[in-house]
This record gives C-alpha cells, sequence and structure tokens, in this order.
C-alpha cells in the first residue's frame, strides 16, 4: 500500500525546521512517496535539495502565479537548467497557473509565466501541476492551446463539476487536499463524487489546508491519510482501494 502526497510545501518555515520527523510521521501513516512543490527558483531550488537528503521526496520545480511580477529575465533558463542538472530528482514542473483570487501578480505576467512553462514543459516531457485559483477559463483556455502535448494535473482542486469535466477532457488528473472535508464543502464533495477514481490523485497542500479535525492547525503529509479517507467516504468506496487507484495514477503521471 503505498500514499503518496502529491503536493506538499516541505520548504515552509512551519515544516522545515522539523523535516525528519514530519518524514517519518508520514511513513508511519503509510505515505512513503511526497512530491515537494516550489514555487519560486529559490523553493524549487529546496524541493531538489530535500529530494536528495530524502529518498522519499520528489522534486517539482516552478513559478507560482503569485510570483510572477519580479522574475529574472532568464527564470525559464534557470527552470531548465535545474531540471537538466537533476532529472534524477525532478520529477514535474509547477506549480504553475492562474490566481485571480488574489490577484498578487498582474494578470499579464501570471498568463506569460504560465504559457511559458508549459512550452518548457511540452519541450521537456515533464507533467505539469496546475494551480487555478478563480481563473477556471482563462486557464481552461491556455490549457486547451496545448491539447494532446502536455498532460499533469489540477492540484488542490476548486471548481464545480462542470470545470472538472473539462480538465478531465483535456486529459489532466483532478486532486484534492482536506478542504473536502471542512463542513460548507459540499458543492467540492460533488466533484469528488462525479471524478472516476482512475483521474484522482490525493495531497495535502501542506502547510496548508489541514483536514478535519485538524483544520486550522499546521498540516503534514501525514494527513494525506485522511483525504484519502475521506474520498473514500464520499465515493462509497474501500479506504484500500482509494490508497491503491490514486497511488498507480500518481506514480503513473510522475513516473515515481
Ligand atoms: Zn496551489
Ligand atoms: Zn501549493
Amino acid at each position: 500500500m503505498v500514499l503518496i502526497d502529491t503536493h506538499a510545501h516541505l520548504d515552509s518555515k512551519k515544516l522545515a525546521p522539523d523535516l525528519d520527523r514530519v518524514v517519518s510521521r508520514a511513513k508511519q501513516k503509510g505515505v512513503s512517496r511526497i512530491i515537494n512543490v516550489g514555487i519560486t527558483l529559490e523553493s524549487s531550488q529546496k524541493s531538489i535539495e530535500f529530494a536528495k537528503r530524502y529518498p522519499e521526496i520528489f522534486a517539482s520545480v516552478g513559478i507560482h502565479p503569485h510570483d510572477t511580477e519580479e522574475l529574472p529575465d532568464n527564470y525559464i533558463e534557470e527552470i531548465k537548467k535545474l531540471v537538466q542538472d537533476n532529472r534524477e530528482y525532478v520529477v514535474a514542473l509547477g506549480e504553475m497557473g492562474l490566481d485571480y483570487y488574489r490577484n498578487y501578480s498582474p494578470k499579464k505576467n501570471q498568463k506569460e509565466t504560465f504559457i511559458k512553462q508549459l512550452e518548457l514543459a511540452n519541450e521537456l516531457q515533464l507533467p505539469v501541476i496546475i494551480h487555478d485559483r478563480a481563473a477556471h477559463e482563462d486557464t481552461l483556455e491556455i490549457l486547451e492551446e496545448f491539447k494532446n502535448e502536455v498532460f499533469g494535473v489540477f492540484h488542490c482542486f476548486a471548481g464545480d463539476e462542470k470545470i472538472a469535466d473539462k480538465a478531465l477532457d483535456l486529459g489532466y488528473f483532478i486532486s484534492f487536499t482536506g478542504n473536502i472535508t471542512f463542513k460548507k464543502a459540499e458543492e467540492l464533495r460533488k466533484v469528488v463524487k462525479q471524478v472516476p477514481l482512475s483521474r484522482l490523485m490525493v495531497e495535502t497542500d501542506c502547510p496548508y489546508l489541514s483536514p478535519e479535525p485538524f483544520r486550522g492547525k499546521i498540516n503534514e503529509p501525514a494527513y494525506v491519510r485522511l483525504v484519502a479517507e475521506a474520498i473514500a467516504e464520499i465515493k462509497n468506496v474501500d479506504f484500500q482501494e482509494v490508497v491503491s487507484i490514486t497511488g498507480e495514477n500518481a506514480s503513473n503521471l510522475f513516473k515515481i
């Protein structure tokens, strides 16, 4: 049985100082693989550093939409170099995408950085981890341009059933976090019900979005088990089945 946390930010100040114990608690709960996801060039380097240090950790490198305003001119070359120098540790590009909820960076920069990273993913033949918050239409429109060329996962899915259908049509996986356990997440649970298990993945997005009963506390990969349990309950299927199929999905997409 292999539980895979497909989206963690272990370089966060809340988790990094205690990383040995965070990883060992994850293993105790059956979480034997964790993808650490970069949001800046610096955190992408950290992801690789962790992947080198822990056999359980794999790296994704990329620029989050929040951090697209003040990038160095050569950031794409920098990402490419990080991948090429660390082929055995880097399993994906991202997280990348659009965030119109917070709009920390101008839309123009977000879109440009998203497109450039998709082009790079196509060139390097790596899967992508998509961050889409309140930007479904533009995200899907951009991904449509790369149809049949780039594949990956919508992480921390936050759309409705229609958006999920479109993401599935484009060939993407859909990944859920602890927020599916929140009391008011009825709409999201409808999406969980609808998406076939063969296209689902689980993640924590730690240190954020701790599932119930830990909501509001620091999240960590060990809690991805609670996300898988919630999916089993919502879909009325066996927990072991959720673990084995979501694990297989992640292991096939990321080749881990
Ligand atoms: Zn995200
Ligand atoms: Zn994230």
